[in-house]
């Protein structure tokens, strides 16, 4: 017989959002940008691709992409790696700071990894809940764990909180704390200034949502360079693929065009939390690429399955059914989305 560890049998796996293979799809549900990556980074995979073997392994460091990293933040390279996404590199912080028994702490509800990345250390998730505002919990600045994460702009909420409150929490911790920054291009301010004030501070961000690059799987962990000496120990020596390491390359170079498309999807944002609340939803207000509406004390189900049959994807969490999470895509697929909506409440 099969022997299963304990904590793996025991255990969901992580359900990430549909993405479904048939065409024709409005998708709206999970987080990507609407608009293709800058046509440099395409030119620049497929010239790389027309000179370079891919026969030999890539730079087990990224170094190239860190010198970027350095000259577009202005953060020595000594503090930054790059992950095969940043999910690979919020499992490796969990892997290097979170052991049996220990206890990961979080306010919820939020990116639910967090918990999938906790039973797989056998670690216990300390999960406490934000306040109706959605500022941060007081409990976990005060509280005591091996590990604190913050996902700020927190998913599926898109609210944020205040630079002054995250300064709070890492005076207030003795712990690592993780900033998981995925959605921090569309807000106002980012942890990473605060980097050479605080050493248990680490700083994980994405190639996937502001930079369209969700098919290129490329993350950051900036952090003191004596705790990333210690992740590093932990990671796949080719981590990041080749070609993921040219295109990332390029796309910081592209920045601007990036920064582009932020602004163009903020200004969407805008009109589509106005037209939600025209209809009645409560927008929870956000600074990320999607917004989360609700109907206190109504499932929305129906309205999830009957866009999905108008080929509209959003996300629906079984365990919030009286809350959307809408990507905000194009100023089309939005209007396209509310037509459909309309249409739907109307019936
Ligand atoms: C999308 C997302 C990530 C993962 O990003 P990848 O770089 O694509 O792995 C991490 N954290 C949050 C909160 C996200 O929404």
């Amino acid at each position: 017989m099969i022997v299963v560890r304990e904590a793996i049998r025991k255990m969901e796996g992580y359900v990430p959002g549909e993405q479904p293979q048939e065409e024709g799809y409005i998708k709206l549900n999970t987080n990507e940008n609407p608009y293709p990556p800058s046509p440099r980074v395409v030119a620049r995979l497929m010239e790389f691709l027309s000179r370079s073997s891919l026969a030999l392994y890539p730079q087990p460091l990224s170094d190239r992409v860190r010198k970027k990293l350095e000259q577009v933040y202005g953060i020595p390279r000594e503090w930054v790696m790059v992950g095969n996404g940043s999910d690979e590199l919020l499992n490796l912080v969990f892997r290097v700071f979170a052991g049996r028994g220990d206890t990961v702490a979080y306010p919820f509800p939020t990116y639910t990894l967090y918990r999938t990345l906790a039973f797989l250390q056998e670690a216990t998730p300390w999960e406490i809940p934000f306040p109706d505002d959605f500022s941060l919990p007081v409990d976990f600045v005060s509280a005591r764990a091996n590990l604190k994460v913050l996902c700020n702009p927190n998913s599926p909420t898109g609210t944020c909180v205040p630079l002054e409150a995250v300064e709070q929490l890492l005076s207030a911790s003795a712990c690592p704390v993780l900033l998981d920054e995925a959605y921090v291009d569309f807000a106002s301010q980012s942890a990473l200034s605060l980097l050479g004030r605080f050493a248990n501070l680490l700083v994980a961000r994405t190639l996937s949502k502001s930079f369209s690059l969700a098919g290129l799987r490329v993350g950051f962990l900036f952090a003191h360079p004596d705790i990333l000496r210690e992740v590093l120990k932990a990671k796949d020596s080719y981590n990041v693929s080749t070609l993921s390491q040219v295109g990332a390359e390029a796309a910081l170079e592209e920045i601007g065009y990036a920064m582009e498309n932020v602004e163009k999807i903020k200004r969407t944002r805008s009109w589509f939390a106005q037209a939600m609340e025209e209809m009645g939803f409560f927008v929870y207000p956000s600074q990320a690429n999607f917004v989360l509406v609700r109907k206190r004390g109504e499932n929305l189900a129906f309205l999830y399955e009957e866009l999905k049959k108008r080929k509209v994807l959003v996300r629906y969490f079984r365990e919030w059914p009286d809350a959307l999470r809408i990507t905000i895509g194009t100023d089309e697929q939005m209007e396209i989305l509310l037509r459909n909506l309309r249409e739907i409440v109307k019936g």
